[in-house]
């Protein structure tokens, strides 16, 4: 398994770390070697010492790849002449149309829950956000608005019957697979269909995909609604399926319910390769000082070995990412998690300490599962 680690900027170089090492655990755990690591050089460090924000070899190295690790890019302090931040990024997602961008919500014990009712606890959802186009079609560094005068500025919201049929298929996959593991495996179509063309262009698509689907049970929900529902009765959903924009800002309000930005794990997924992250930025105000939740990107790391598993049909893969999750899992019941950003006394390096101590002691999953 070969891996392009960009581990970036401020926090992002240690989160990236101590998620690599924890995949790597887990592999071994499950009797499978670590994986191989090309290191590509990105992000505003890379760009002040070089003029370059990415190894220019990057796109060859990563179509070499399985899939792409990232740990943060960009810092406030280092931006181009025009005053936008370096964000490579966001042109891998581009050139390697990363449509599939997946936000898992999950609640775990004895972490925040913002919400006062009990039923909070139970909160286990998956945004998934179109990550190609919609509003981020526009997005600055692509230079695509209509109109930009002195005036008026004009963005695009696009909609393409290819990458929106792509994203609904993989949507109510990820509901069926859902259901399969005991979840309700609901698919709500969130959109503004009321309002604008393109986004009952959004909603036709999505029944025409949900056709060939009969046995995922759907749903429907305008954003504004989906807001405050998901304030509301989080609980009730399962799988919500949305455009750029609407998912960038309901995925941060679904993040908040269960924590903050150090539980939000994210992969963005295309038809070639995944890129797996953390969804928060390189947080320079508590860069360098072993503060950061480091849990965003091990969960991440998780996602990886789960989408490599099918990827590379390697059961073995999917089996690691379980003996992460539930390390997770285990590790907030015991109260043996406590990161310094829920108010806790961990560091970074103690709560990676920690979820490896906790693999380690744990028998080998399939001699645990009898197999
Ligand atoms: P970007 O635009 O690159 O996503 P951002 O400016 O939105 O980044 P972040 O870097 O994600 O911001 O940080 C937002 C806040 O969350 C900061 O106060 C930061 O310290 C905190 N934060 C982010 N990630 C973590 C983490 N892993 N652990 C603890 N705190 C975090």
């Amino acid at each position: 398994m070969r891996i392009a680690l960009i581990k970036g900027d401020g926090i992002g170089v240690d989160v990236a770390e101590a998620a690599l090492s924890v995949v790597e655990a887990a592999l071994g755990k499950v009797g499978q070697q670590a994986p191989v690591c090309d290191e590509i050089n990105a992000g505003a460090g890379y760009f002040s010492e070089t003029g370059l924000d990415i190894e220019s070899d990057s796109e060859a190295r990563i179509d070499a790849a399985d899939a792409v690790f990232l740990g943060a890019i960009g810092l406030p302090s280092i931006r181009h002449a025009d005053g936008t931040e370096i964000s490579p990024h966001l042109r891998l997602r581009d050139a390697f149309g990363l449509y599939a961008g997946v936000r898992p919500v999950k609640a775990y014990p004895n972490a925040p829950q913002r919400l006062a009712d009990p039923r909070a606890a139970s909160i286990d959802l998956v945004i998934l956000r179109e990550s190609t186009e919609g509003l981020f079609y526009s997005a600055a560094t692509h230079n695509r608005s209509l109109v930009v005068t002195d005036d008026e500025v004009q963005d695009v919201l696009r909609i393409t019957r290819g990458t929106t049929t792509k994203l609904h298929t993989f949507a109510f996959n990820l509901a069926r697979k859902r259901r399969e593991r005991g979840r309700p495996g609901t698919l709500t179509c969130v959109d503004k269909a009321n309002v604008f063309t393109s986004l009952a262009f959004f909603r036709q698509l999505f029944d025409e995909v949900k056709d060939g689907f009969p046995d995922v049970p759907v749903g429907y929900n305008y954003v504004d609604a989906q807001a405050l529902d998901l304030v509301r009765k989080p609980w009730d959903f399962d799988v919500l399926v949305t455009e750029n924009m609407f998912g960038d800002i309901l995925s941060d309000l679904a993040g908040g319910l269960v924590g903050g930005m150090g539980m939000a794990a994210c992969a963005e997924i295309g038809d070639s390769t995944g890129l797996f992250q953390p969804a928060h930025g390189s947080a320079p105000d508590i860069m360098g000082q072993d503060k950061a939740n480091p849990l965003a990107a091990i969960l991440s790391g998780a996602l990886m070995l789960d989408y490599l598993s099918e990827k590379l049909d390697q059961p073995e893969l999917g089996d690691a990412a379980d003996v992460i999750n539930m390390a997770v899992e285990a590790g907030f019941q015991d109260n043996a998690l406590r990161p310094m950003e829920f108010g806790g006394d961990m560091g970074t390096r103690a709560v990676t300490n920690q979820i490896l101590s906790q693999i380690e002691e744990k028998r080998p999953l399939r001699a645990s599962l009898g197999a």
